[in-house]
């Protein structure tokens, strides 16, 4: 039931990088809420996020992951109701726990801003990186 995150993500957004939607480049991330890269989905590799902005939530399912049983619910653009991951909304696993509320956007559907050439600063070139 929409808490207003829209109005406290995107007046800062122009200053820090962060995930848009695939479809129609809706903000949906900052990067400083990136928890981790280490997630796998279906389709790929996902991230993990303490907060996303400008979802639509679909009906909370359980389901059986790599890493336990869940409650979660899938999530979408709220502009253009493109896919973009899921929602933790409960574990049943202890060590997964910390898992709930955050949220995970696919790889393949969102565009890392950072990535997209905006800004110049760091970490552009990961050729050393093993
Ligand atoms: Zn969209």
């Amino acid at each position: 039931m929409g808490r207003p995150f829209v109005e406290w993500f995107e007046g800062r957004y122009n200053s820090c990088a962060g995930y848009s939607c695939k479809m129609c480049r809706c903000n949906l991330a900052s990067s400083s809420e990136l928890v981790s890269r280490q997630f796998h989905s279906k389709h790929g590799r996902a991230y993990l996020f303490n907060q996303a902005v400008n979802l639509q939530t679909g009906p909370r399912e359980e389901r059986m992951m790599t890493t336990g049983l869940h409650v979660v619910c899938d999530v979408y653009c709220s502009k253009c109701m493109w896919p973009v991951g899921w929602k933790y909304e409960l574990a049943y696993e202890k060590s997964q726990k910390y898992k709930e509320g955050k949220v995970i956007l696919e790889r393949a559907c969102v565009v890392d801003v950072s990535e997209d050439g905006e800004d110049g600063e760091g970490g552009e070139t990961e050729s050393d990186d093993y």
